[in-house]
């Protein structure tokens, strides 16, 4: 009886592998297509400085028009789209939306493009950019990139001449997710890093008052100040969150509180 429980339990884990399998390769085909359709767009999403709400800039978030599922962000697809390299080809047609809006419209300050490690780490990321830049008449300095640390730290000399590059053309880059990686500390001011994206999790920690939150957001602000390098809160909501950030001296967000990403035929 035991033995044919064990059998049963093993083949429904059989077929949700199956299933799971299946789901994968469905979603993968599926982007293909999307590539070729160039069925991706960006939505764009305030940053702010946060005493006031003066807008400083916008961050582009990647949004798949889907042909039958409808709008969905990246959570849904992105490590699909990692795991089969087909990220980077998503990315360049996002680039490419995205620059084109800052050619043809107004935008109010910069606008940030994340990019994926792996992306980031290709040879001729920095020129390919620049090319797109340049191509569409857009300044560079109107453009920023946001990278993970990850991106740094895997492998550092191609880091430092990627964003040398970049920078000496006016790309700056931040950090995304601060103080969920390595935040391997003493190796930040060895790289070109404009500012630093305190990440969501911390924020949310504050309105649930979690000491530690508010320990390493204290901390992160400190270390910013030392290194003359910028802080952005993301992910605030609420208004005693945008207090606390006061408080603490951070001067930059960005989150619903403020504006949620919108599509350009929005905005
Ligand atoms: P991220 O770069 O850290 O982006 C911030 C995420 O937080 C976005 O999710 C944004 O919609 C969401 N967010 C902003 N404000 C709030 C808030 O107040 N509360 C909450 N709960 N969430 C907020 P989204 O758009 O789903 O993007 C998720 C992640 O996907 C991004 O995290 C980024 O790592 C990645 N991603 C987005 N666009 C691209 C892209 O064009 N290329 C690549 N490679 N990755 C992208
Ligand atoms: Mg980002
Ligand atoms: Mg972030
Ligand atoms: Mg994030």
């Amino acid at each position: 009886r035991a033995k044919g429980a064990g059998r049963d339990r093993s083949a429904v884990f059989d077929e949700a592998m199956r299933d799971e399998a299946t789901r994968i390769l469905d979603l993968e085909a599926d982007l293909r297509r999307a590539i070729n359709a160039d069925a991706f767009e960006p939505h764009y999403q305030p940053i702010v400085r946060i005493a006031d709400g003066v807008v400083l800039g916008h961050e582009a978030l990647l949004r798949w028009s889907h042909e039958r599922r409808g709008l969905l962000a990246p959570g849904e697809f992105i490590g699909v789209g990692e795991d089969s390299g087909l990220i980077e080809q998503v990315d360049w047609l996002l680039y490419a939306r995205v620059i084109q809006d800052m050619a043809t419209a107004m935008t109010e300050g910069y606008v940030s493009v994340n990019v994926s490690p792996r992306h980031f780490r290709s040879a001729d990321f920095a020129d390919r950019l620049l090319g797109l830049l340049s191509d569409a008449n857009v300044d560079p300095a109107r453009l920023r990139i946001e990278i993970t640390e990850v991106a740094l730290f895997d492998d550092a000399p191609r880091a430092l001449r990627t964003l040398s590059n970049l920078r000496s053309h006016g790309v700056l880059a931040l950090l995304d997710d601060f103080g969920t990686g390595f935040s391997a500390l003493s190796y930040l001011h060895h790289f070109p890093i404009e500012c630093l994206k305190i990440d969501r999790s911390f924020i949310a920690g504050l309105s649930t008052s979690q000491p530690e939150s508010l320990a390493v957001i204290r901390a992160i602000l400190a270390l910013a100040g030392t290194l003359s390098i910028d802080t952005i809160a993301e992910g605030i909501e609420t208004e005693a969150q945008r207090d606390a950030l006061v408080q603490l001296g951070c001067v930059n967000g960005q989150g619903y509180l403020f504006g949620r990403p919108q599509g350009r035929a929005a905005t």
